[in-house]
C-alpha cells in the first residue's frame, strides 16, 4: 500500500538522509513530521499525539519543552552564545564543571568537554593512550573491549564496540582491539541465576588481562546496561572485579555512561553501585536532558597530572572541537543538574521503576513469546524469542521488533526496538497512569503482530 504522504514528507525526502535507516524503507514508511514536544508527548504535523517511551534516542530526562530548561537556554542565549574554550572561559563551563564533579564518584577531578557521545570516548581513548606514552609506556597502546559493546559511531568508537550491524563493513579501517566475551545473564553460559551469580563469566576478561596487559592501555565498558545491543544487563559484582583486575594490571577503566548516566539505572551514575571511581567517565546524552549536543569526560588528577608540564615537553593534550563547552549547552545541563537536585528525581525514579517493574513483569513473564522481561533503573526491555524454552531468538529478516514498532505507532507510542528487543526508556516526568499506558499499549501491538502478521507470515512460509 502507497502511503498518502504530506507535503513536507516529500520535501524531507528530496533531500534529507536520514541516520542509522535504510533509506528504501521510508517509501512505504515516510518520517513522521513532529511539530512540537511537551512532557513526554510528540505531536505530529497533523496533531496526533505520541508517548516518546525510549526518551528520544535516550536523551531526553525531564520531558519536551521543559519550562525550567527552556527558560535557563533562552536567558543565555540572550548573554552569551559561544566563545572559543582555548584561554577563554564562562560561568556555565566552570559551574557545570564544579557540578559535575560534585556528582561523580569520588576521585574524578577534572572536566573536558566533547560535543557528543562518540567524541567523548575519542578523547577518552586518546587520553589513555597518551598517558601511558608519557609514563614511558609507550607499547601500551590497545584496547579491551566486550563483545556486544556500543561506544559510538566515529572510527576509534567504532573499533572499540562490539555490535556487528555498526562495524563490519568499516573493519578494515579500525583499530586492532583486544575482544572479550561479555556478560551474557540471559544466556548465562554457566547457568547462572541472576539472584546468586557469581560472575563466573569474568574469566573470559581476566584471560585477556593475562594474556594481553602489556600491552593493554585501557578497557572500555558500558556499565551495568550494553544499551545499544538490546539492553543487556549484568550485575554491580562485574564492575567490581574488573575495576580490581585493572588496578592489578595497570590498565584503565573508562567508563562509558553516556546512556546509563544521570539517573538510568536508578542511581545518578551506574558506578555508583559497584561503588567504583574509573579513570575516565564519559557522559553525554542525559547530560543536557535532551536538549543540546554536549559531553564530558571526567578524569582522575593522576591522569591530570601525566600531560601537566612545561610548554616545551609536548605533554599537553592536543584536542579540541569547535563548539568545546559551548555556553548555552553548558548552562542547559548545568539546570538539568539543578533539577536532579531541587526535585529529589533519584527518589522519584525509585517509585516510578518499581511500580513499572512490578506491572512489566506481571504482563509479560509468562507471555509466550517472551523470553524475560528485564529492568535496571528506568530502562525495562522485552527479549521477543521464537522458543521460550530453548530461548531460540526469532530470526533478525523477520524484522520483529520494526514491525511492532510500526503497529505501536498507529496507537500513538513510539518505542523504537533494539532487534527483537523492545525496551522502555521514558522521560522520568512520566507519570504511574502513563506508565500503565505504555505497557498495555506496547502488551497490544505484541498481541496484535502475534494474532496477525506472524500467523499470516506463517501461512506464507507453508504456501
Ligand atoms: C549513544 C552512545 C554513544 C555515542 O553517543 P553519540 O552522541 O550518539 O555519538 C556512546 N556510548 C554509548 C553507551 C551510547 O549509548
Amino acid at each position: 500500500m502507497i502511503p498518502t504522504i504530506s507535503s513536507l514528507q516529500k520535501r524531507d525526502l528530496n533531500h534529507v538522509w536520514h541516520p542509522c535507516s535504510q533509506m528504501k524503507d521510508y517509501e512505504d514508511f515516510p518520517p513522521i513530521v513532529i511539530k512540537s514536544g511537551k512532557g513526554i508527548y510528540l505531536y505530529d504535523e497533523n496533531g496526533k499525539q505520541y508517548i516518546d517511551a525510549i526518551s528520544s534516542w535516550w536523551v531526553n530526562l525531564f520531558g519536551h519543552a521543559n519550562e525550567r530548561i527552556s527558560t535557563a537556554l533562552a536567558n543565555q542565549a540572550f548573554q552569551l552564545e559561544h566563545v572559543i574554550f582555548a584561554n577563554f572561559t564562562h560561568e556555565p563551563g566552570i559551574f557545570l564543571a564544579e557540578k559535575l564533579v560534585e556528582v561523580t564518584p569520588d576521585g574524578l577531578t577534572k572536566v573536558f568537554f566533547a560535543d557528543n557521545g562518540s567524541s567523548a570516548i575519542e578523547v577518552a581513548l586518546k587520553m589513555s593512550f597518551q598517558y601511558h606514552m608519557q609514563k614511558n609506556k609507550p607499547q601500551k597502546k590497545r584496547f579491551l573491549a566486550l563483545t556486544d559493546a556500543y561506544h559510538g559511531e566515529t572510527l576509534g568508537a567504532l573499533s572499540v564496540g562490539g555490535v556487528g550491524l555498526y562495524n563490519e563493513v568499516f573493519q578494515p579501517l579500525l583499530l586492532d582491539t583486544v575482544r572479550a566475551q561479555g556478560p551474557d545473564c540471559f544466556r548465562c553460559p554457566f547457568n547462572e541465576r541472576p539472584d546468586s551469580c557469581c560472575t563466573q563469566c569474568m574469566s573470559y576478561v581476566e584471560e585477556k588481562f593475562k594474556t594481553h596487559h602489556e600491552e593493554l592501555t585501557a578497557i572500555i565498558i558500558e556499565p551495568l546496561i550494553q544499551a545499544a545491543a538490546g539492553m543487556k544487563m549484568y550485575p554491580p559484582t562485574y564492575l567490581k572485579k574488573l575495576k580490581e583486575l585493572c588496578l592489578q594490571y595497570d590498565v584503565h577503566l573508562i567508563a562509558d555512561e553516556v546512556a546509563v548516566g544521570f539517573g538510568r539505572t536508578g542511581t545518578m551514575f551506574a558506578c555508583e553501585q559497584a561503588g567504583i571511581t574509573p579513570d575516565f567517565m564519559c557522559l553525554s546524552k542525559g547530560l543536557t536532558g535532551g536538549y543540546l549536543p554536549l559531553s564530558a569526560v571526567l578524569t582522575t588528577d593522576d591522569v591530570y597530572d601525566a600531560f601537566y608540564d612545561d610548554y616545551e615537553t609536548m605533554k599537553a593534550f592536543l584536542h579540541s572541537h569547535s563548539y568545546t563547552g559551548n555556553p548555552l549547552a553548558c548552562r542547559v545541563a548545568l539546570e538539568v543538574l539543578h533539577i536532579f537536585e531541587d526535585e529529589h528525581y533519584i527518589d522519584e525514579i525509585h517509585v516510578k521503576s518499581t511500580y513499572m517493574k512490578e506491572l512489566a513483569s506481571k504482563r509479560f513473564d509468562h507471555h509466550p513469546y517472551v523470553g524475560e522481561y528485564r529492568q535496571t533503573g528506568m530502562v525495562g526491555a522485552i527479549e521477543l524469542v521464537k522458543n521460550k524454552e530453548t530461548k531460540e531468538p526469532f530470526p533478525s529478516g523477520e524484522r520483529i521488533g520494526y514491525k511492532i514498532y510500526q503497529i505501536a505507532l498507529k496507537k500513538g507510542l513510539l518505542l523504537r526496538p533494539l532487534g527483537n528487543i523492545l525496551y522502555f526508556m521514558p522521560p522520568y516526568v512520566i507519570t504511574k497512569e502513563e506508565i500503565k499506558m505504555v505497557i498495555d499499549t506496547t502488551n497490544e501491538a505484541i498481541e496484535e503482530y502475534f494474532e496477525h502478521d506472524h500467523a499470516c507470515m506463517k501461512v506464507h512460509e507453508y504456501e
